[in-house]
């Protein structure tokens, strides 16, 4: 059975998963409540290009409904400890330190984003831009870090089959606020969903993160500057902790949002069930999208369960609000063994043709 994320009801629900079984047989304790943080993993202070001190930084975030925030200026470690002194509150608000890892390839600007890095990352070197992008990500792991690749058509940095090629990494920016950043594409580049269905349909599991990259905090409402509130992700873990919010990130147990909350995400492995938290003056539309970007689905009330065929490849949603929010949920692989599949292989069986299982799709291969 392919690895599978069972994902459970948010708004503090509890997990749906079974408690352990101790080899005698007793029960373990249940797992604790699973609870939504709201996080944005890129940010700049005054320590790089940001026009705000780091505690006016945490203070815009504290005060407007985040979670956890995660400093990573370009090329600096920015501590956190005594802005955690300051701010943080168990389960409320934590701060995890960061750092942008910034790179030049000829003019093209190789950006990725390093959290809870235990040591500063120099910029790196390459004879290619999945060269320079591999050689950050595998500083950034040797640094004790979770890597992520940002705004892959910032000055049309990334290809759809340079990022394809990183290893190691789960995560990039699927939305990123900063105004330069082209997510939508254009000029026959794709955007940035379109370079993520062709990237998950290759068969690379690759989670799409939405992201500030706020550096301007001084000209609140101006959108040719990059200001903050626009894109964050929610996060499902038990604790308000670093490796927590990062664990979760890393096995995509999270959503990216621009403005779309959800009550609920979960897969059991034959369907995937959405619902939206919804605005009473809003409408919405609830996209599942499968291998290729193929619209496998459109729901137009606010909750939508969508059953798996089995050929789907993966299956993943987005949500589109009327006013033009949006919140992506993660893909989800759609294994092998899937019921269609498995009628077809037990008909394959009795009529002894059996073969050999080709390969699987590779989640944590990378
Ligand atoms: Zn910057
Ligand atoms: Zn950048």
């Amino acid at each position: 059975m392919a690895a599978f994320l069972t994902l459970t009801s948010g708004g503090g629900v509890a997990s749906e998963r079974p408690a352990a079984r101790e080899p005698d047989g007793a029960a373990q304790p249940p797992a604790a409540p699973m609870r939504w943080f709201k996080g944005n993993t890129h940010t700049h202070t005054l320590n790089s290009d940001g026009d705000s001190t780091p505690d006016d930084v945490v203070r815009w975030y504290r005060e407007h409904g985040y979670q956890f925030l995660v400093l990573t200026d370009h090329n600096f470690l920015t501590s956190v400890d005594g802005l955690n002194a300051l701010h943080a509150a168990d389960q409320r608000f934590l701060v995890i330190k960061g750092e942008e890892v910034t790179n030049n390839l000829a003019g093209k600007a190789l950006h990725v984003n390093g959290l809870d890095v235990a040591r500063t990352v120099p910029a790196q070197e390459g004879q290619s831009v999945v060269e320079v992008l591999q050689r950050s990500v595998d500083a950034i792991r040797a640094a004790q870090g979770v890597p992520h690749i940002n705004h892959p058509n910032f000055r049309w940095a990334i290809t759809t089959d340079e990022l394809r090629q990183v290893k190691n990494n789960k995560l990039f920016e699927v939305y990123n606020g900063h105004p330069q950043v082209n997510n939508a594409g254009g000029g026959g580049i794709p955007g940035l969903e379109e370079m993520w269905d062709a990237i998950l349909s290759s068969g690379t599991l690759l989670y799409g993160i939405a992201v500030d990259d706020a550096h301007n905090f001084k000209d609140p409402g101006n959108p040719d500057v990059s200001g903050p509130g626009r894109g964050w992700v929610m996060v499902r873990a038990p604790r308000l902790e670093a490796r927590a919010m990062l664990d979760a990130l890393e096995r995509g147990d999270f959503y990216a949002s621009t403005g779309v909350v959800l009550d609920d995400v979960r897969s059991d492995g034959k369907s995937m069930t959405v619902q939206v938290k919804a605005d009473p003056w809003a409408k919405y539309r609830i996209q599942f999208v499968g291998k290729g970007g193929r619209l496998l689905r459109e729901e137009t009330e606010p909750a939508a369960t969508y059953t798996f065929a089995g050929d789907e490849g993966y299956v993943r949603v987005r949500v589109l609000e009327s006013n033009g929010r949006m919140a992506w949920v993660q893909p989800v692989v759609i294994p092998r063994d899937s019921p269609v599949l498995m009628a077809l292989c037990s008909a394959l069986v009795l009529g002894g043709v059996w073969r050999a299982r080709g390969r699987r799709f590779t989640r944590g291969r990378r």
